[in-house]
Order: C-alpha cells, then sequence, then structure tokens
C-alpha cells in the first residue's frame, strides 16, 4: 500500500487532494458540518499560502542575485529584459483577441429571457442619465420607446449597490484610475529596501534591487565578490529546498484549502448550483477559453519553437505550479513553485527563470484580461449594450493594462475589470452580478497566467541558450 502511494507522482496526489477536498466540501455543507470546516480545516489551508508567500520574496530576491551575478555578459540582461516585456505583452494580446472571439460568437448575454434584458437597458439608460460625464454608446433608446412602457413600473431608479464590498472595490480602483501614468515607474523604485523587502507587497521593488544588486556584484573585484556570490547562491539553494519540502505535503494542505474555498462560497450545494445556473453560460465561455490556452494554445507554442520539449513533457512538468495557482488562486503565492519547476523540471537556468518568472507573476496575467474583457462583454449583452469594434479595441487595451496592474493574489483581476467597463462608459457596480462565480473564474484564469508566465520562461530560456534540452525531465522515462 505504502509503495503503491509512493510511487503516485506528485501531481496525481495533489489532485486527489483538490478531489478529496471538493468532495469533502459538498459533504460538510450536506450534513451542517459548515462551521467545524472553517474553524478546524481551514486554517491549514491559510497556513500553507502564508508558507508559500513567505518564500516568494526571498526566493525572487536570492534568485536575481545569484543569477544575474553569473552572467557572462550583463548586455544580455538588457535583450533579455525587451524579450520578456515583448513576449508577455504578445501572449496578453493574444488571449483577450481569443476571449472577444469567444464571447463574440457564443453571446452567453443573449442567453437570458428578453423582456428581463429590455429591463436591464432601461435600468442602464436610467444609470446614464444620473452619471456625468457617461452618455449612451449606441443611438437605442428603451426609455423613450412605447413599446417597452409596461416594464417602466419595475425599475428602481437607486444605481448604488448595498454591498459594502462592492462599493470598496470601485472606490479603490477609482484611486487607480487618477493615478500618474507613470506611477507605476516610480513605485517599481524602492525608497527604503528594508521597508520593500519587508512589506511583502512590492515585488517589482525587489526585483529592481536584486538585478541592480547583482549587476554592481559583476563589478567589484572578484576576490570581495566571490564570497557573496556564494552566500547568495547558498541562500538561493536552501529556500528551493524549502519549496521541495513544502510540496511534499501539498496534497493535503491543498485539501484544507479547497474544503475552505469551497464550503465558504455557499452554505448548501443547492445554493451552489443555483449560482452556477444562471450564470452558467457565462462561466461556460470563460472557462472554455482559459481551458484552451492552457491545454491548446501555450503547450503548442512552446513545443513548436522549443522542437525537443514535447506537449506532455511541458504540460507534465510544470502541472504542480498550475495546480498549486488553481487552488491557491495567487501567481504570487505560487511563484515559489513556478521557479522550482523551471528550474528542476525544466532546466531552465537560475538567470533566466529567476529573472523572468518574477517578472511575470507580476505584469504578465494572461488568464486575468482575457477573463476581464469577456466580462465587459457579457455584461454588456446582458444589459443589450452593443458594443462597437472601436470600444472593442478599447476594451484590449484597458484589459491588457488592468491585467498588467492587477495584484497577483485571489480576486484582484475584478477590482480590476472596474476600470475596464468605465473606459467603455458602463455602470462599474455591474462586478456585483459576476461577483458570485468570481473564486472558481480566478482558480482557473490563476492558473492560465503561471502556465503563460512558465510558456514565455521556456522560450526566452530556449532562445538565449539557457536551457538543459538535453536533461529535461521527461514523463515517458520518469514514470
Ligand atoms: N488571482 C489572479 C492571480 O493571482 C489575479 C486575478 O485575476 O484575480 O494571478
Amino acid at each position: 500500500m505504502s509503495k503503491a502511494r509512493k510511487k503516485l507522482p506528485l501531481h496525481i496526489q495533489i489532485i486527489i487532494g483538490m478531489i478529496i477536498g471538493i468532495i469533502y466540501a459538498f459533504i460538510s455543507s450536506y450534513f451542517g458540518w459548515n462551521s467545524f470546516t472553517r474553524n478546524w480545516i481551514d486554517p491549514f489551508g491559510t497556513i500553507f499560502l502564508r508558507l508559500l508567500k513567505f518564500m516568494a520574496l526571498p526566493l525572487v530576491l536570492f534568485s536575481i542575485i545569484s543569477g544575474v551575478s553569473s552572467l557572462s555578459d550583463v548586455s544580455k540582461l538588457g535583450r533579455m529584459g525587451a524579450k520578456t516585456i515583448g513576449f508577455y505583452l504578445v501572449t496578453t494580446i493574444f488571449a483577450i483577441s481569443l476571449g472577444l472571439f469567444l464571447v463574440n460568437v457564443i453571446k452567453p448575454g443573449s442567453f437570458m429571457d428578453d423582456e428581463q434584458r429590455a429591463k436591464n437597458r432601461m435600468q442602464y439608460e436610467l444609470w446614464v442619465e444620473a452619471t456625468p460625464g457617461v452618455e449612451l454608446k449606441d443611438n437605442l433608446n428603451f426609455l423613450e420607446d412605447p413599446k417597452y412602457d409596461y416594464l417602466k413600473a419595475d425599475l428602481k431608479d437607486d444605481f448604488e449597490f448595498k454591498d459594502d464590498s462592492i462599493k470598496d472595490k470601485i472606490m479603490s480602483a477609482n484611486q487607480k484610475k487618477e493615478e500618474s501614468p507613470l506611477v507605476f515607474l516610480v513605485n517599481m523604485i524602492p525608497d527604503n529596501i528594508g521597508a520593500a523587502i519587508s512589506s511583502n507587497q512590492n515585488m517589482l521593488q525587489v526585483i529592481f534591487f536584486a538585478i541592480f544588486f547583482g549587476i554592481t556584484l559583476l563589478f567589484i573585484p572578484e576576490d570581495k565578490a566571490k564570497p557573496i556570490k556564494a552566500f547568495f547562491d547558498g541562500m538561493n539553494e536552501i529556500f528551493l529546498k524549502m519549496v521541495d519540502i513544502l510540496m511534499r505535503y501539498a496534497p493535503y494542505f491543498v485539501f484544507a484549502l479547497l474544503a475552505g474555498v469551497i464550503s465558504k462560497m455557499a452554505d448548501t450545494p443547492a445554493e451552489v448550483f443555483q449560482i452556477f445556473k444562471s450564470l452558467g453560460t457565462y462561466t461556460i465561455v470563460v472557462t472554455i477559453g482559459l481551458l484552451l490556452m492552457i491545454f491548446v494554445v501555450y503547450p503548442t507554442l512552446v513545443s513548436s519553437i522549443v522542437r525537443k520539449v514535447k506537449y506532455r513533457t511541458f504540460l507534465r512538468n510544470i502541472s504542480p505550479a498550475q495546480l498549486m495557482a488553481f487552488s491557491t488562486s495567487s501567481s504570487a503565492a505560487t511563484l515559489p513553485v513556478t521557479i522550482d519547476c523551471l528550474e528542476e523540471n525544466m532546466k531552465v537556468s537560475k538567470n533566466v527563470a529567476g529573472f523572468v518568472l518574477p517578472i511575470g507573476a507580476t505584469v504578465n496575467m494572461d488568464g486575468t484580461s482575457m477573463y476581464q474583457a469577456i466580462a465587459v462583454i457579457f455584461l454588456a449583452q446582458l444589459h443589450m449594450v452593443d458594443l462597437s469594434f472601436t470600444q472593442q479595441l478599447i476594451i484590449v487595451l484597458t484589459a491588457t493594462l488592468a491585467s498588467i496592474g492587477s495584484a497577483a493574489v485571489p480576486s484582484a483581476g475584478l477590482i480590476m475589470l472596474i476600470i475596464v467597463l468605465q473606459s467603455v462608459g458602463l455602470n462599474p457596480a455591474w462586478i456585483a452580478i459576476i461577483f458570485p462565480v468570481d473564486r472558481i473564474l480566478d482558480m482557473i484564469r490563476t492558473t492560465v497566467n503561471v502556465t503563460g508566465d512558465a510558456s514565455v520562461t521556456t522560450i526566452i530560456a530556449y532562445s538565449e541558450n539557457e536551457i538543459d534540452l538535453d536533461s529535461i525531465n521527461d514523463p515517458n522515462t520518469n514514470e
């Protein structure tokens, strides 16, 4: 028995943990054990998240310093930086375009009955009238059309959502919008490196410091640089090992994490089904788009550019990171595992993995941007608002920026969706409509975000000759 268990590869063990967690959550809500689950099981999920999070920052710091200081040619860094940003942008724009294509073809918003949609439309028109600076985006006017007079009695003229959490989200998104466009550049530079490291929130500041430190290390005399470099190499090894040790217990932690998340979603299984029924088509369209990215776009892209890496090899080698992303809904918390998978399984050099992945975790969110594009059009369809081609182009632009600006934590994409809605003159409070299914979609889009980072990293490593193609873990030989 124990032998058989040992033989199960880690990702299968994690999947089993996930499935048991989900099944348990349903049983627990059926028998009314939810408060037991929240008090006694959920905390272990939180412990797991904390462990992952505390490893992320030191790992980024040490892996960048140790990677950059082992570069033989500093100009390589500039080239790699340009490639990283270029590739990340291309994959994001592709993801948004695929999302727009799917939502325009399947039209999930038109599945609701027409009377309800007409009411939504009139509600939207009332909101436009009441909101300064917003205009109707098309030439329709349902409020003035006698055909819809009979619906007027049901219209409410309050547009504020009662839910405080939604109001707070809108306020914090508006604050972001008012900032200068260069604020991201300013924010990248730490004014106090101790504070940047200890706050655990300023990944880009830590990346900036680590690159600067690593480069400077190359310019000081060899005898002084050597012990410092050895120190950072050693620290990097220690943190990678910590991730390895933690991952051995991941299946148990993932069980606790999922049991907690699902039991918090709703109190009874019937409620869960109800939520998914009303937003079913939308959920399906987002899921199709995201799965296409995970199982078709990325592996095909990687295996067609890096011929020696087969479809299955790639997916299998990064699967622990994908499963972590799914369970934690946070690319930042997953980062230690992503770095470990790329270095240990894909044999990408630590220069590249340590540099490209942390930047990706912060700025490259293909899943988030695709989800935002689909959500905006779905909400417009639900309110019978037809967005023109130009408006859809604006969505490409704002969703790209919004995904770059989204923090790599759960639900960040939903908050930034507010900005995308406002950019095309739609009501930001509509996020409340899709809020109930956000957590599950967050899990899948985070998996896409992490897979995107891993794909771009593999391709850049290949183009820079920084991947050891002959020793990549091969699932066919390492069963
Ligand atoms: N949870 C996502 C991530 O960490 C961001 C989002 O789309 O909410 O990658």
